[in-house]
């Protein structure tokens, strides 16, 4: 692969805050980027060198990004798989379609993961109401049913109770979506791991941060101090491990992230995979300002062709998400010097959207990840 020259353009589909995180880093690396996205208010055009609005399936659209681009990637995984068809021989698509392929629908993901050897919650595939009665009784316990495709931050899932579950409201709330029901499990915490891989196999991931969740969305990642559960160290470095078994698995160039949850079982803690996101993530921002090189500097690098950068912390972190009316936050907590503050230039305050995150910081301790 030819890396790309300072100067070149990185087009990004997708306009939301990753993108526009993905920009600012572009940026500082002497890149342009070009993001393409359909909606009105772009975060990352804000701060890109150029946009074209154009819907996913715009072909002609699609085209002229590629023509201008000297290397694609995404930020959000929902992208139609027929877009990035549309890209391949025209321009590098970095990461490429089988990250996509893998991880767009939950089943396919999680078939995936064990064919890795990885372990995932007790899960039966659900197509009609039929299924799903069926598959809540013989999972025996409380479950969650998910959509397959496009579910996010807690969309299309619906929780089903032993005992008081209804499966046909559930079923009516997602049908008729191919969906998977899956148990509901009892963790001790949640972590996830983030990996930078590069076109040539080589591998950084940063500490592992805990991440606290509200309604399915994200509210905290926490490395160091901030860390409040005791986990076995050993936990951390499996996590680690399954994240580049996965990123190996896919061939992926770029960011990924694997979410797990922790057990608390007689034999010890163990993991298992909630879901991957084959991009930065999340439960990686607190990386901008509590490490050297961010994810978003090093999916860059990767997409770039460039060495990757030290995953190493410098600083004890927490991030918070800023989630609709937090958001007035932002301002006050300026006034903390620990606090790194970050705002999307979303104009629109709705409950459940994420328009900022504060990073705290403090100062590095050596006995926690
Ligand atoms: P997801 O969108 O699938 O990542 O789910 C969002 C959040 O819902 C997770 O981070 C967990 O906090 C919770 N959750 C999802 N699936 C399960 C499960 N099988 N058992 C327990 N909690 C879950």
């Amino acid at each position: 692969m030819t890396a790309l020259r300072t100067g070149d353009t990185i087009g990004i589909l997708g306009g939301g805050q990753l993108g526009r995180m993905l920009a600012m880093g572009a940026a500082q690396l002497g890149l342009q980027t070009l993001i393409f996205a359909p909606e009105e208010e772009s975060p990352a055009a804000q701060v890109a060198a150029g946009c074209i609005r154009a819907d996913y399936t715009d072909l002609d659209a699609l085209s002229e990004f590629a023509a201008c681009c000297q290397a694609v990637t995404f930020e959000f995984e929902n992208v139609p798989k027929t877009s990035l068809e549309v890209l391949v021989g025209k321009v590098p698509l970095r990461p490429g379609i089988m990250a996509l392929e893998k991880t767009q629908d939950r089943l396919i993901e999680k078939r995936f993961l064990e064919g890795l050897g990885l372990s995932v919650a007790p899960y039966r595939p659900v197509d009609t109401l039929n299924d799903l009665t069926d598959a809540f009784d013989a999972l025996g316990r409380d479950a969650i049913l998910k959509t397959r495709r496009f579910g996010y931050d807690g969309k299309g899932q619906v929780n089903l109770k032993r005992g008081s579950g209804d499966c046909a409201q559930a079923w009516s709330a997602v049908a008729p979506a191919p969906s998977v029901l899956e148990a509901r499990v009892p963790f001790l915490c949640e972590v996830s791991a983030i990996v930078a891989r590069g076109k040539d196999g080589e591998a950084v991931v940063y500490d592992v941060p805990q991440n606290t969740h509200s309604g399915g969305i994200l509210q905290t990642s926490s490395v160091g101090s901030f860390a409040t559960t005791q986990l076995s160290p050993s936990v951390y470095d499996e996590a680690r491990t399954a994240a580049v078994a996965v990123a190996e698995g896919l061939d992926h160039v770029g960011v990924l992230a694997v979410e797990f949850f922790v057990l608390d079982s007689d034999s010890g803690q163990t993991l298992i995979v909630n879901e991957v996101a084959p991009r930065v993530h999340n439960t990686g921002h607190w990386t901008l300002d509590a490490c050297a090189i961010s994810q978003f500097e090093n999916h860059i690098r990767a997409v770039a062709g460039w060495p990757l950068g030290a995953t190493q912390r410098h600083s004890d972190a927490m991030m918070t998400n800023l989630i609709g009316e937090d958001i007035a936050q932002a301002q006050a907590a300026l006034a903390e010097p620990q606090n790194a503050v970050h705002v999307y230039g979303k104009t629109e305050v709705r409950p459940g959207r994420k328009l900022g995150h504060l990073t705290r910081l403090s100062s590095l301790t050596q006995s926690a990840l």
